[in-house]
């Protein structure tokens, strides 16, 4: 070990009681220490505070963190007091402190007491800040969550645009620290940019999470009742099962309830009080599983999460990726399983609308690798990690037979004559119709638009009457994917043949097309269904159990009594 190398693990074991460094730490510090821009990648729970920590404690001068939430810094300072016995050693700036304790602050940076001061944004752009940290030496600039920078990333935040300004007027020379667990090569670059340091010292750990087994299930109106089979074979272990909406969030938790389920729902609609009690509940093991938006999740860290569930599959990999990066942080069994149905993916299109079209083209990119993630018949593992850059053999590569696709191959079969029909019908209807309406015309179906246009007249008509519709969206699916269409963003989903697909009539190529899973339901007498539903007649005290809690929620939500299982 060199001078240096001893040095850096007494500082390690002195400051932190750690005995040997984590993944790229030692390599990300001694690029600090040597003064160079640094630009780190690592999973959550993969030790970035540390690699901005250690050398800030061993270095003269200040290092300022920018960082988004409040309530993360708050921990982090308290973290760092307490392995040091001079209180003045981190600090926050921010607008909730009084004048006498601004003052504290900026005197401890003065003295040189102060090694880490973290600031939110905002409060970095004030004027009086700006000359204050101008006129005091300042060790490095480390930017924290550094995604929020990008708009491709999945928590854009508008201050962090303005950093690299700002940095620029309080020294032109500090050495900047770019850290992010959510790392495509599309963000990755856009915080190059933003900071304006290409050349950065680029430290980017793997994102494979070898111990979590990956699974999409075709969502149906059966998905409450598959969702409560899951758990009841998984009883007695912890989970979360992420809902798009509040509504969605206290229905399914009742559901579970009444099913013998010990849930909560956890949401932002929930005042202070409950949420933090339902998280309790969930730390302390009272209750098995939280039912819960995106809300959820931030900081939460419970080692033993066993299985992270989607009842809405969300808008990005990214934000998949995050969300169920939550189970199995020990290192244990972790199963995420996703229900998934295109017409979740129609009502996330929807909420874009009226955005503007760049933010619009983006989400609608997201929401493509999301479709191409839930319909692959590739190695789900493979794929998220190809998302982020990373080459990944599910052959060698560690975990590699751990999800649905690589276990139980997909059936695939020879396409190539139906894309070519498919493409051609996109080139007779002139570019005009939505993807229902192509699969209209090649199914040989005329309604009043196919008719106004004409199109029951062409020789596509009909072609492909042999197969069904379904089979025929799922395959518009998979060529869009595969990028021989495109979805129009301001005709809102008109499908436009590129380049690729012209060329693919001309000349076409073999095209596998993935036959979906077919998961049979097994009827299971212990969940409660609602007679419509055609199921077990429900327990005449549960039922009434169920009533009353229909008008609670109803009370409560503002919402209609929903029947389950409908
Ligand atoms: P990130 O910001 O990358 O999500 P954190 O900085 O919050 O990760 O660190 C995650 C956890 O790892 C923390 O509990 C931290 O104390 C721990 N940790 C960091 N470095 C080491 C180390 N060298 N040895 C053991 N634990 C570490
Ligand atoms: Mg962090």
């Amino acid at each position: 070990m060199s001078i240096i190398e001893k040095d850096l693990h007494k500082a390690l074991k002195t400051y932190f009681g750690f005995s040997k460094f984590k993944g790229l730490q030692e390599e990300v510090i001694k690029s600090i220490l040597s003064g160079n821009h640094t630009f780190v990648i690592m999973p959550t729970g993969g030790g970035k505070s540390l690699c901005y920590q250690l050398p800030a404690l061993m270095q003269e001068g200040t290092a300022i963190i920018v960082s988004p939430l409040i309530a993360l810094m708050k921990n982090q300072v308290d973290a760092i007091r307490g392995v040091s016995k001079e209180d003045g050693i981190a600090h926050v700036l921010n607008s909730s402190l009084n004048k006498t304790e601004i003052k504290r602050v900026k005197q401890d940076i003065v003295d040189g007491v102060t090694k880490l001061l973290y600031v939110a944004p905002e409060s970095l752009t004030k004027e009086e800040n700006v000359e204050f940290l101008r006129s005091v030496k300042i060790s490095f600039m480390a930017v924290d969550e550094a995604h929020c920078i990008s708009e491709w990333g999945h928590d854009f935040r508008p201050e962090y645009r303005n950093l690299k300004h700002i940095i620029q007027r309080i020294g032109d020379d500090i050495p900047i620290i770019g850290l992010t667990a959510t790392a495509t090569p599309k963000v990755q670059e856009d915080i190059l940019k933003n900071l304006a340091i290409p050349n950065a010292k680029t430290f980017k750990a793997s994102f494979n999470r070898p111990n979590l087994y990956y699974e999409v299930r075709p969502k149906t109106k059966q998905v409450d009742a598959d969702i409560i089979r899951f758990i009841k074979q998984n009883s007695g272990k912890s989970g979360i099962v992420y809902c798009l909406s509040r509504k969605r969030v206290e229905e399914l938790a009742q559901t579970l309830q009444v099913n013998g389920i010990k849930a909560v729902p956890y949401h932002a609609g929930l005042d202070a009080k409950t949420r933090s009690k339902h998280q309790d509940m969930f730390l302390m093991e009272d209750i098995d599983v939280v039912v819960a938006t995106i809300a959820f999740g931030m900081g939460i860290d419970k080692p033993d999460v066993r299985f992270v569930i989607h009842h809405d599959i969300p808008k990005s990999i990214e934000s998949y990726y995050q969300e169920t990066g939550r189970a199995g942080r020990d290192g244990g069994e972790g199963h995420c399983l996703a229900f998934y149905a295109y017409k979740d993916i129609e009502k996330l299109e929807k909420f874009m609308s009226g955005k503007p079209v760049a933010e619009q083209e983006i989400g609608q990119a997201l929401l493509q690798e999301v479709v191409a993630y839930a319909e692959t018949s590739i190695s789900r593992r493979k794929f998220i990690l190809h998302y982020f850059g990373e080459e990944f053999d599910n052959e060698t590569g560690e975990g590699g037979d751990m999800d649905d696709n690589v276990r139980f191959p997909k059936k695939k079969h020879e396409a190539q004559d139906d894309v070519k029909l498919v493409l051609e019908t996109v080139e007779a209807t002139h570019e005009k119709y939505k993807a229902k309406d192509l699969v209209n015309v090649i199914v040989g179906k005329a309604n009043a638009l196919i008719k106004s246009h004409k199109t029951d007249e062409l020789s596509v008509f009909g072609k492909g009457k042999d197969k069904e519709k379904s089979y025929w969206m799922a395959l518009v699916r998979q060529v869009l994917v595969a990028g021989y269409l495109r979805k129009d963003i301001e005709t809102y989903g008109v499908i436009k043949i590129t380049k690729a697909g012209k060329n693919f009539i001309k000349h076409p190529e073999s095209f596998m097309m993935t036959e979906d899973h077919v998961f049979d339901s097994t009827g299971d007498e212990n969940i409660i269904t609602s007679t419509k539903g055609g199921g077990a007649v429900a327990d005449e005290v549960l039922m009434n159990m169920l009533k009353d809690l229909r008008k609670k929620n109803a009370k409560k939500l503002g919402v209609p009594p929903f029947v389950i299982f409908q």
